[in-house]
């Protein structure tokens, strides 16, 4: 949403927010009272620094593909970046190494932008550049210490461990080994609200205040929530095969099927997208809003035939309940053909998705509450 796709890379999109505008205009602002050629420059600095940014996601994103995870894309925000993944690192050391690959290749640019710096210019014009970096006028060696210094933040920075940061991921990652997934989660994000609590003080008390740690400890807050709701959606989930929720009842068409016919059926079911076979074989997907209107223009003695989408995307019944939802959001469609060795099993629709998640959720809240009772029967007995 409201985000703008201006490069790929390995097969990733990689987007920009129109709100990335105002940190343009931010850093001229910055370097502006230096002249036009300090607001250029300042642009200039704040299009690279958000360059070591883009990078850092890359490295999130080399890593997640190499796990044979997809990753759907990157938008740069003007708090940081974001790697979108397809789906959860299956393993700790998958997540591991994930999350430090950020922030490694920061590491990386330090040296790398250092040796150049010291390479062009001498070690101690670049140190002194370094340490009084804001208040240098704008030149060659003022940019590179500023991008080494951004580089050197962005992989402190991104290392606290205050989940869903990079450095809240490797310590759940840590302990997961020690502890299991969902302990880890539950610490990691205890400590991840603290320390959003110190970073929101430190933001909202420091002079001058500053907005921007506010806005992170807001943001990680929350996230450390979303996490914890996450572990437990995906424990649930995790046992849930694709094949298992198609259902048998769904109705199909075939091309021959009549739009009187269809809407008489979707009277009857809530299917937002049913599947055209032909003796068997899947031939596409009519959509139930696109049956209303043909209905509605043509009559009830049209056939389906002339609206079924040929471009369905395909998931294997065995792939995870996650797999259907990525692809859907991909090909940008409301449903997936499910195939099992070939055979065409049924459609899944993003409706079905989300009422089968929300029913297995809510199961899972049942079942800790009962076990929960439980213990408390066991204690009373005691
Ligand atoms: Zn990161």
């Amino acid at each position: 949403m409201w985000s703008w796709r201006f490069a790929r890379v390995a097969g990733i999109d990689i987007r920009v927010h129109l709100s990335f505008l105002l940190v343009i205009v931010l850093g001229a602002f910055q370097w502006g009272g230096l002249g036009l050629r300090g607001a250029l420059f300042g642009v200039l600095l704040t299009l690279l620094t958000f360059a070591s940014v883009t990078l850092h996601e890359l490295g999130h994103s080399v890593v997640a593909q190499a796990f044979g995870i997809p990753v759907k894309d990157i938008t740069l925000y003007p708090i940081g970046g974001v790697a979108r993944l397809g789906r959860r690192p299956k393993t700790p050391g998958q997540e591991f190494l994930i999350a430090i690959a950020g922030p490694a290749v920061n590491v990386v640019l330090v040296f790398v932008l250092g040796g150049l710096g010291v390479a062009l210019f001498s070690w101690p014009e670049l140190k002194d550049a370094v340490l009084n970096a804001r208040s240098e006028a704008p030149s060659l060696v003022t940019l590179f210490a500023m991008l080494v210094i951004s580089n050197a933040v962005l992989a402190i920075f991104n290392m606290v461990p205050a989940l869903p940061m990079d450095g809240g991921r490797v310590l759940r990652a840590v302990l997961s080994w020690f502890i299991g997934a969902e302990k880890a989660t539950n610490i990691s994000a205890v400590i991840a609200r603290v320390l959003a609590v110190g970073l929101f003080l430190l933001g909202a008390f420091s002079t001058p205040t500053n907005p921007m740690l506010v806005i992170i400890a807001l943001f990680v807050f929350a996230g450390a929530g979303q996490e914890v709701n996450e572990q437990r959606m995906a424990r649930v989930l995790d046992g849930v095969q694709l094949g298992d929720i198609v259902s048998p009842y769904a109705p199909r068409f075939t091309p021959a099927t009549t739009l009187g016919e269809a809407v008489r059926m979707l009277t009857m079911t809530h299917y937002e997208a049913i599947a055209v076979e032909h003796y068997g074989r899947l031939v596409g997907v009519v959509t139930a809003k696109d049956i209303l209107r043909a209905a509605g223009e043509q009559g009830a003695w049209g056939y389906v035939a002339g609206l079924v989408r040929r471009e369905v995307p395909v998931v294997d019944g065995r792939e995870p309940l996650e797999a259907a939802r990525f692809k859907m959001s991909e090909a940008g469609v409301p449903f997936v053909a499910v195939v099992r060795e070939g055979t065409f099993l049924g459609l899944v629709t993003e409706l079905e998705l989300a009422v089968v998640a929300d029913r297995l959720s809510s199961a899972t809240f049942r079942r800790d509450g009962a076990a929960r009772v439980g213990l408390r029967t066991e204690w009373r007995g005691d």
